[in-house]
């Protein structure tokens, strides 16, 4: 077997060699004349000159070798549904939704909001938007109006795909009703929406001249033909917003022959996956995880991809496992706080299903605690491996690289630097730490293949908020404190900037204050993540009211809370209702006006508020003890 620091020395120190390798596998229209132009740091493009199509390369050329073998098999624990498409099948399917697109005038560069739960026409829409190079914006289906409409004037769809419900834990989540309601607010609202009608909700509304119908518009176009539009390589393929912690949510634009390379590689060389295998990923298409690794990635490898609507716990704690070996996963991703809810069930669970086709699980999103890692390796019996990346990056920056050597797993840590990323951990003056030092953790451009071109429309946003952290040396900052140790192993120790993570879904500390601010008694508010067993973090909102005597007698700061509560469910959703609303006179801000948050958030947790010799007005983090019930300093 080969050396992983070999391959990865060789990625970094001959690039051009290294990425022209990993080019090939996957198919190109026309050749590029150039592996990296990276003549504008830190803007890099990749592949120039090259014409290629994610859709070519995820479908066409599968349904052309193997037309029978299955792409996408569909199942929901919600409605009981579960359907199998071949290639062949799932390419009809992809260009028929790219009929009905260009019917309604979309074309190369327009943009299309995707707004959908977990069916297969949400993975048809993607592919379509690919297939005619118009470029799609998944929005997860949580969110709610307010948060839809931001996303919904950034990108500027001509066109919203949805459908009127989602299911979750055997409830009915509406979504038409928020679209509209984010048609509504938008500044720049779409021209169709196109509907996916489920025959979950009945009689939902439809705004006539505007709301099509798919199930009308896919039989008026049954058997079309649209070719692949090729496109330059770093012309782009997607936007995908971030949780948006500071103010309007950052658009990740990504390119298209980058991402299908990384896409590719990562498939072979980090998840093992084969043409003709199976992959299970348990994430949703809303987040890059989903994106990534349920639509393109296992499709551009020519795998199965098993696309599930539902939690892990219904019908019960077995259903991933029952459904990996029906379909014989071979390559498994989620997340550790997924992991941690099977954690509170029977172990047995894990053992009872025919796991032999399994190779590995990978789990991203958050820290992976070393008990959690420990507990599901045993319980699987299989390797267990922890990867970190983020929306911006769209694969892994670290993981074990099992294609190229199976180094050992040390629990808590996602291993090694991927290839492609020359990955160092930086001291606050910009000087790189020694080993065991704690420090940002910082990515030396070029960004690899398949990184992020830009923010959407705002190049200028794209370099302040990602490469200014020194002013020498230029490096990319993810935001994240890190530590190497003396064997090269790297841990992740938090965030830099202030989002929280709930239960998997990442919400912009900002957001939620702005849902609670949306009730008209509150004048102010911070929130604040503090750990949760489960749910890995729980917002709690400190608030000032306009009028105390709102919250004159614990009565009515109850009535109050409640009502603070549901505003957030209103415009954020409820994955952002905070667990508690506490009420307090003032916040605790610095003399130059900003909120102290981290010390908020230390006390929320119990811990030291640590350096206060800013703070303005001292009294103000005494009320939060006094809220909290923490007396002691
Ligand atoms: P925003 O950029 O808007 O603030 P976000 O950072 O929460 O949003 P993502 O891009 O989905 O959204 O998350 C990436 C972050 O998740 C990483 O920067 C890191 O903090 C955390 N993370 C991801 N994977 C891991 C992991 N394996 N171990 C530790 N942390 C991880
Ligand atoms: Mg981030």
């Amino acid at each position: 077997m080969a050396s992983y620091q070999a391959f990865y020395r060789q990625s970094i120190e001959a690039p051009d060699a290294f990425w022209s390798e990993q080019a090939k596998l996957i198919d190109w229209h026309k050749p590029f004349s150039r592996i990296c132009d990276y003549s504008r740091p830190p803007f890099a493009k990749w592949f120039v000159g090259g014409e290629t199509n994610l859709c070519y390369n995820a479908v066409d050329r599968h349904a052309a070798q193997r037309p029978d073998a299955a792409a996408l098999i569909y199942v929901s624990s919600e409605t009981g549904q579960e359907r199998s498409y071949s290639y062949a099948e799932l390419k009809a399917e992809v260009v028929r939704m790219a009929a009905i697109l260009q019917g309604q005038g979309i074309a190369r560069g327009d943009r299309v909001l995707i707004y959908m739960p977990m069916i297969p026409e949400a993975a048809f829409a993607m592919l379509a938007c690919a297939r005619i190079g118009a470029v799609h914006s998944v929005v997860f289906g949580g969110f709610a109006a307010a948060s839809l409409a931001t996303r919904i004037d950034d990108a500027g769809p001509k066109l919203v795909v949805s459908a009127e419900a989602g299911m979750r834990n055997g409830r009915e989540v509406p979504y038409k009703h928020l679209l509209d309601e984010a048609i509504c607010l938008a500044k720049r609202p779409p021209a169709k929406v196109l509907m996916v009608d489920r025959g979950l909700h009945k009689d939902w509304d439809r705004v006539a001249g505007r709301d099509l119908d798919y199930a009308a518009l896919r039989a008026a176009h049954m058997d079309a033909e649209v070719p692949c539009t090729w496109l330059e390589s770093s012309e782009p393929s997607y936007i995908l917003y971030t949780s948006g912690t500071t103010g309007t949510p950052k658009g990740v634009q990504r390119d298209v022959g980058g991402y299908a390379v990384a896409l590719a590689s990562s498939m072979k060389h980090i998840f093992c996956g084969n043409a003709g295998e199976t992959m299970f990923c348990t994430s949703d298409i809303g987040w890059v995880v989903g994106h990534s690794y349920i639509v393109y990635g296992p499709l551009i490898a020519g795998m199965t991809t098993l696309m599930y609507e539902g939690t892990p716990l219904r019908p019960d704690a077995g259903i991933w496992w029952r459904l990996a070996e029906k379909y014989k996963a071979s390559v498994m991703f989620s997340s550790p706080t997924a992991i941690r809810v099977l954690k509170k069930q029977d172990p047995s669970w894990l053992s009872k299903y025919d796991l032999s086709a399994l190779k590995h699980l990978f789990l991203a999103g958050e820290p992976l605690d070393q008990p959690t890692h420990e507990w599901i390796m045993d319980a699987l019996k299989k390797p267990v491996i922890d990867n970190y990346w983020q929306t911006e990056t769209g694969w892994p920056i670290l993981a074990t690289v099992r294609g190229i050597e199976d180094t050992p797993i040390k629990f808590g840590t996602p291993a090694f630097p991927v290839f492609g990323y020359n990955l160092k951990i930086f001291r606050e003056d910009g000087s790189e730490c020694g080993a065991n030092e704690k420090g940002i953790v910082g990515i030396v451009p070029p960004l690899p293949p398949g990184c992020l071109s830009t923010v959407w429309g705002d190049d200028e946003r794209f370099v302040r908020t990602y490469f200014s952290l020194f002013k020498e040396p230029l490096v990319y900052s993810s935001f994240d404190w890190g530590i190497r140790d003396d064997q090269g192993y790297h841990f992740i120790l938090g965030r830099t900037d202030d989002v929280i993570n709930v239960a998997g879904h990442r919400l912009g500390t900002r957001e939620i204050e702005e849902a609670v601010q949306s009730h008209s008694a509150i004048a102010e508010v911070a929130v604040v993540g503090v750990q949760d067993a489960i749910k890995g973090q729980m917002p709690i909102a400190f608030a000032v009211v306009k009028d105390p005597a709102r919250v004159a007698t614990p009565e009515l700061a109850a009535v109050l809370e409640r009502e603070v509560m549901a505003a957030v469910d209103a415009n954020l959703g409820a994955i952002g209702r905070p667990g508690r609303v506490h009420f307090i006179a003032g916040l605790p801000k610095t003399r130059s006006g900003k909120l102290l948050r981290r010390s908020i958030q230390a006390l929320a947790e119990g811990r030291d508020p640590g350096d206060l010799t800013t703070i303005e007005d001292p009294a103000a983090l005494e009320q939060i003890r006094k809220a909290l019930g923490v007396w002691r300093f």
